[in-house]
């Protein structure tokens, strides 16, 4: 069955010194014999025994197994050969340290594919055939030199081979324990081919059944010592089936056994992977800050852009010529630092003045904006529409308007210096206007609610409630507590009396008491009763029961008692009450505005969250759109209102103004232009839902307000291509463009610290394909015997590629785990330092991403390491020590 034909082996065929190991060694083995193999040392036994086996290639000759020549075996089917048909036995074991017992038995059949069950199954019978079954759980290194032997053959019995091919076996070992191998091997030659070689001639002489005797590559003897027990019975059906299947290692035995080396060298593989997890951890902490930084800079973005919105207002001033000249580029000023000896006029009185004093067309605008309400962009559009609200205490006899202010007379400015502070006290007023205290609320409630907290009561939910902002420190400036008449006139008046005294007259000089009879004492001078001074701290309770009367300007026209008569139709005019006629009709109104009255209350107190920095409330009281909407409705239905919009049905020279201009002449009262008629709309306080006076635009981000600019970009050009340029929208955005490049800055300070890291990460993968050579180095034993029991070069490199992967996730996932860990106190000291919270987050998906970077760079740096191993001839592998 197994025959050399003239086989020759020459070692480093191409060097100066090559070496003849065989020379011409015809040799006919039966299926089922004991052979020994004499011979001294360096003869070419073991050369001869790894021919044999498929181990080694013969230089010249033939190997015939089963009648077929090998000259044209590959690779694969040398494999194969091994793994079926023959079983290994070294002189050093050369058991798998790192695997049990009974796994490095199973070696063999886990490379055929053999299931898990029957592969232990096997392995047990294997190991009980030689007497160790007791043991299989330990490791190699638990066991004597003998019982390691004893294993050994297990192993390579375990395939129930043809052929065993044992060195030297019994080399290492002692009399006794020798015997016990050499009966083992002797039952074992009962139905197959068992060669053997030794260098043990009284061996050989009591158990083989023929001894064979190499000298210097050739053989020069061949004896039957005794007759081979009894013919092969063995089970030729089985063998044949068996010996056709290509063996193959698959990816869980590499992993599981690259998990066990791992495992017996914990230490160094944690090293290892915590080398390999600085890169991970530097680029994912990098990630983390700047996740976290953009999630802050995000919703300052939102909370910011709640406050400064692109605003478009109905006359608009294009501010860029007046930029453009401060700026200096418009003028074309000719060389600089000339020689010549003149100056010259340089003219920009002309184009200073010539401003673009242009009219928006909000009406078309609107309707295009009307598509992109549900934009990703957009997080509010907000339509102003002029209601000319006014605000009034709800205070009975005593209810005054609140808003706009009007400050009471406080002093008769005698000097010079009170005249200064007069000045002054009369501009206030029109700061406080200009601040506001009433105004509607974003009509965006989600955005609200990650904004405000409601400290007390709720949101409004009809439109007779608003709501009361407070300021972080739960405080309202006196100015607005004026303005929501939590303040006296006469506190005011105290207040610039005290100011007049310490500044105009002698009052740094006087007691506090003495400063108090004074400024008291021209109060009643001036008129004013001796009230006590306001309360300065207010109880929830109380803000939520306070009430207040408005108006819209339709609200304020009675008729007049005169009529204008137009062909033969009589017309009543109207007139607008006065400012106290007003009062005295809301103090009449006890209605709450959804019933047709004017009231409206305080339904709850709201105040900023911890970490939004601008919300999007801009005064103290805020009333929900379902207010501006009924007012809308309601001054549409007023009778002037009606009355005002029929004189548009009338000829245009019949137009005239409803509102009663006390001439008595019929001429008067006549309406020249449209312009005059939107005038009269505006006093009354008539509004036109798709005519805004201004329109502001809520972006979502920095980014968004890029996008929304691009879409009234787009408006512009449409109107362009239609003709109808007259239609154009003109807008400043500065904020615009300068926050998108301190976005740009953040972006770009991100991709630098990336760039630094990935150097890290790049040195790591280094260091992972160096420590994984050093692993093959350490396992060249195991990369033999795994040759040996027929593992292919793709199943090394298996092994190795499987290893790395293990070391790439370990080093990812505690890469990630770490950073997760780092990323706490970072928070905190961030959080100390700055006072934003959480700055140090890791994107899920960027972690995720992370761990499969370091797998793919480990396994990448592991390649050339890997491949090394395979490409290991297995003969040197196993000679090496
Ligand atoms: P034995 O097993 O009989 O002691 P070997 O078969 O190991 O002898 O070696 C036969 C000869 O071949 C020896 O001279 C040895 O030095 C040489 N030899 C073995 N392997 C190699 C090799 N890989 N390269 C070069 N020479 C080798
Ligand atoms: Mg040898």
């Amino acid at each position: 069955m197994l025959e050399l034909k003239n086989v020759t082996k020459i070692y480093a065929e191409n060097t100066a010194t090559p070496v003849k190991a065989l020379k011409g060694v015809s040799l006919k083995f039966a299926e089922a014999e004991f052979v020994s193999v004499l011979g001294p040392s360096g003869c070419g036994k073991t050369t001869m025994l790894n021919i044999i086996g498929g181990l080694d290639r013969y230089t010249d000759g033939d190997l015939v197994i089963d009648g077929v020549s090998t000259k044209d075996y590959n690779d694969r089917d040398w494999d194969a050969y091994r793994n079926h048909s023959v079983g290994f036995v070294f002189q050093s074991y050369n058991l798998i340290p790192h695997q049990s017992v009974v796994q490095n038995v199973e070696l063999a059949l886990t490379l055929s594919g053999i299931d898990k069950v029957t592969r232990r199954q096997r392995a047990e019978d294997a190991l009980e055939l030689v007497g160790l079954k007791d043991q299989m759980n330990k490791r190699p290194n638990q066991l004597s030199g003998g019982q390691m032997q004893r294993v050994a053959i297990a192993r390579a019995i375990v395939n129930d081979p043809e052929i065993i091919l044992a060195d030297e076996p019994t080399g290492a070992l002692d009399s006794q324990t020798s015997v016990q191998v050499m009966e083992i091997l002797k039952d074992l030659a009962k139905d197959r081919l068992v060669i053997m070689v030794t260098h043990n001639a009284e061996l050989a002489q009591k158990y083989s059944t023929r001894i064979v005797t190499l000298a210097d590559g050739l053989i020069v003897g061949d004896q039957t010592t005794m007759p081979a027990e009894n013919a092969p019975a063995k089970k030729p059906a089985k063998d044949k089936t068996k010996s056709t299947k290509k063996p193959s290692m698959s990816l869980f035995t590499a992993f599981s056994l690259s998990l066990n080396n791992l495992f017996t060298k914990l230490g160094r593989t944690i090293l290892t992977s915590f080398a390999g997890s600085i890169g991970i951890i530097g680029i994912a902490l990098i990630l983390s800050l700047s996740s976290g930084f953009n999630g802050y800079i995000d919703n300052v973005q939102r909370d910011t852009l709640s406050n400064y919105p692109i605003s478009i207002s109905k006359t608009s001033v294009d501010a860029t010529s007046f930029m453009t000249l401060f700026t200096g580029v418009s003028e074309e000023r000719g060389e600089p630092f000339p020689s010549a000896q003149t100056v010259t006029s340089q003219d920009v009185i002309e184009s200073m003045l010539n401003i673009d004093l242009s009219e928006n067309d909000l009406s078309s605008f609107k309707k295009y904006l009307d598509g992109y309400v549900d934009s990703p962009y957009v997080s509010a559009i907000k339509y102003h529409y002029g209601l000319g609200l006014k605000l009034y205490s709800n205070d009975g006899d005593k209810t005054r308007q609140l808003f706009p202010v009007d400050l009471p007379e406080v002093t008769n400015f005698a000097t010079e210096k009170a005249e200064t502070i007069g000045r002054y006290y009369d501009s206030f007023e029109s700061i406080m206007n200009s601040q506001g205290v009433i105004s509607e609320i974003l009509d965006n409630s989600a955005l609200i609610n990650t904004q405000y907290d409601v400290l007390a009561g709720h949101m409004p939910t009809t439109a007779d409630e608003v709501i009361l902002v407070v300021n972080t420190y739960n405080k309202i400036d006196d100015m607005t507590l004026y303005m929501l008449g939590l303040m006296n006139e006469s506190d005011i008046a105290y207040v610039v009396q005290k100011l007049i005294i310490n500044f105009v007259g002698n009052g740094k000089n006087m007691t506090e008491e003495e400063l108090d009879a004074q400024i008291q004492q021209n109060l009643a001078n001036l008129g004013y009763e001796q009230t006590a001074r306001s309360k300065k701290v207010y109880t929830f309770d109380e803000l939520l029961n306070m009430s207040f009367k408005i108006t819209v300007p339709s609200d304020s026209f009675v008729q007049s008692g005169r009529e204008k008569t137009l062909n033969g139709v009589n017309y009543p005019l109207w007139r607008q009450l006065s400012q106290e006629e007003t009062i005295d009709f809301v103090k009449t109104t006890d209605k709450p505005v959804t019933e047709g009255g004017n009231t409206v209350k305080i339904s709850g107190i709201v105040r900023l969250k911890e970490n939004v920095t601008a919300g999007a409330l801009t005064t103290t009281l805020c009333y929900p759109k379902a207010l501006t909407d009924l007012l809308i409705a309601r001054t549409n239905a007023t009778a002037i209102v009606k009355q005002h919009v029929a004189v548009k049905d009338l000829p245009s020279s019949m137009w005239y103004s409803v509102i009663d201009t006390g001439e008595d002449d019929d001429n008067n009262g006549f309406l020249q232009t449209a312009a005059d008629y939107d005038k009269i709309s505006s006093s009354l306080g008539l509004i036109d839902l798709d005519n805004p006076s201004s329109i502001s635009i809520y972006p979502t981000s920095f980014e968004a307000k890029d996008k929304i600019v691009e879409i009234i970009d787009d408006y512009n050009v449409k109107m362009e291509l239609s003709g109808e340029k007259d239609k154009q929208i003109k807008y400043n955005d500065y904020i615009g463009l300068m926050m998108s490049s301190i976005a740009m800055i953040i972006n770009a300070v991100t991709y630098v610290l990336i760039a630094f890291v990935s150097i890290s990460l790049i040195v790591s993968s280094i260091m992972i394909s160096v420590i994984t050579h050093i692993s093959v180095l350490e396992r060249t034993k195991e990369i033999g015997v795994l040759r040996s029991i027929g593992a292919s070069k793709r199943d090394i490199s298996r092994v190795f590629n499987a290893e790395t992967a293990i070391i790439g996730t370990t080093a990812g996932v505690l890469g990630i785990v770490i950073t997760l860990i780092l990323n706490i106190p970072i928070s905190l000291v961030i959080q100390d330092v700055s006072g934003l919270a959480n700055m140090a987050v890791l994107p899920p998906l960027g972690g995720i991403i992370l761990i499969a970077i370091s797998i793919l760079l480990t396994v990448i740096a592991g390649l050339i390491p890997a491949s090394k191993a395979a490409k290991q001839d297995p003969v040197v592998a196993l000679r090496s020590e």
